[in-house]
């Protein structure tokens, strides 16, 4: 750090820099050198008794999930890849089987541009976080910031339940209206611990855009789905209230429900039921991308590029989304496949994956086809919650003209005086 101030020389940090669809492991701007920190992957402490670990930023999902089995624990994976990290994804508020990255966040070791390190959120500096200690919190400044270079967190992780089942609707889009009635009647009764609740595979596909969507992609339907977790009496008590909902959808729906600890290997929805259990694998995303391994990605016949806006859990609001997207899909002849991962009882976050054939013409659309949704779902009230190297520019533009927030250029002038962590990365110096 000490070297990068004295030459000025900007650095971009990467746990394993598998940002797949946001930039991979390409800075923001030109003219940094690459920080890959991948190597270091030491987990330094396991709590089992108080369910939280203190990772470095190479430390995988498959790592830690190993460390878990047959512990009371588990971990909330994602469902991208195995081997990405745990660190990178929280920093960028990635989401989980269970809950939101941001959740499992409790604390980090960050080294400062001006070469300090601090520890937040009670993480000490022996690497135990006995809880939450007296004073400010600054944990979440380091998320989606360029203050610091995370060196470690302190994540918590979910008690690993007496039962967890897996409970997936099959609506048909000409339902999706009374189907988002539903999703957000089940978001904003069920309880906490129940897992990430989606609506997901909303497939919008012009015919220009066809070649790049994974094969028995079926654009009639959408599906709803949500892991429920705990005692047996608890799960089958929340699966009565969950099967209620898609009931009063009649034929518009058909649903099943999966014991995760029995599904069958060659059950089309085998591996959701895996990440349920906090278990990785990157079958479907290989199948995705067309590769066999995920070192072929950034290479892959087919590429992704990421729209990610945040939309009120509200009916109107998520129809109003998917026929925003659907306009602009159209509009561009560029398929794109949308998400709606229920956050909170108020809010989902988007997850729109725009595939495309590396084919110049097809790289185009898809790249106008995400500047244009950006703009659209930012006048409809749709900012983004996670932003992309392409697009950081405009987010900081708009942030500035709708927030008052030019005061955090103070921090990054206090934190990182010389501007050498990832310039240009959701924050900007006063300078
Ligand atoms: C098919 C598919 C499925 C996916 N599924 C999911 C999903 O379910 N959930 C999800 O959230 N994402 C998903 N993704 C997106 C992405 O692949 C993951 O978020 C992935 O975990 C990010 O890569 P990484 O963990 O290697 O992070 P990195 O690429 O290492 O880090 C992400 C960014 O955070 C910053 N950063 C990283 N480490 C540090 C550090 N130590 N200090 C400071 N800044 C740092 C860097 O700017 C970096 O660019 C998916 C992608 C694809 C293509």
């Amino acid at each position: 750090m000490l070297d990068a101030r004295a030459e000025q020389a900007p650095l971009y940090p990467l746990s394993t820099g598998r940002n797949w669809g946001m930039g991979s492991r390409s800075p923001v701007v030109d003219g940094c050198a690459v920080l890959d920190l991948s190597r270091m992957n030491t987990v330094r402490t396991l709590d089992l008794d108080d369910g939280y670990a203190v990772i470095e930023p190479g430390v995988t999902q498959r790592q830690l999930a190993a460390l878990l089995e047959g512990t009371p624990w588990m971990l909330n994976v994602t469902a991208g890849c195995a081997d990405a990290s745990i660190v990178g994804n929280t920093l960028e508020r990635g989401d989980g089987t269970i809950r939101g990255r941001t959740e499992d966040l409790l604390g980090v070791e960050v080294v400062l541009g001006t070469g300090e390190v601090l520890t937040t959120g009670g993480l000490d500096r022996r690497g135990r976080r006995p809880g939450r200690v007296a004073g400010p919190d600054l944990t979440r400044v380091f998320q989606q910031s360029n203050l610091g270079i995370v060196t470690a967190a302190a994540v918590s992780l979910i008690p690993r339940p007496e039962a967890i089942t897996l409970v997936h609707a099959t609506v048909a889009i000409d339902a999706l209206d009374e189907g988002t009635a539903a999703l957000v009647r089940i978001g904003r009764s069920r309880v906490a611990e129940h897992g990430m609740l989606r609506l997901k595979e909303i497939f919008v596909v012009p015919d220009r855009g066809a070649a790049a969507v994974p094969a028995g992609a079926d654009p009639g339907t959408a599906t709803i789905q949500v892991p429920l977790l705990g005692s047996l009496a608890a799960v089958r008590d929340a699966e009565r209230g969950v099967l209620a909902e898609f009931r009063n959808l009649g034929t518009a729906a058909s649903v099943r429900v999966l014991d995760t600890a029995t599904t069958a290997e060659d059950d089309p929805l085998y591996a959701r039921t895996r990440f349920a259990r906090g278990i990785p694998t990157c079958d479907a995303l290989h199948a995705g991308l067309r590769v066999r391994t995920c070192a072929q990605a950034d290479q892959a016949p087919v590429g992704w590029l990421m729209f990610l806006p945040t939309v009120p859990l509200r009916r109107e609001s998520l129809v109003a989304a998917v026929d925003l997207m659907r306009a602009e899909s159209e509009r561009h002849g560029t398929a794109s496949m949308l998400e709606f991962n229920v956050v909170s009882q108020h809010s989902t976050n988007m997850v729109t994956q725009i595939p495309f054939v590396r084919e110049p013409d097809a790289i185009e659309r898809a790249h106008a086809l995400r500047t244009a949704a950006r703009d659209a779902f930012s006048r409809a009230g749709f900012p983004v919650y996670r932003s992309n190297i392409d697009q950081q520019h405009s987010e900081l533009t708009a942030r500035a003209a709708d927030y008052h927030d030019l005061a955090l250029g103070g921090l990054k002038d206090l934190f990182d005086p010389d501007g050498i962590i990832a310039p240009g990365r959701y924050l900007a110096a006063l300078r």
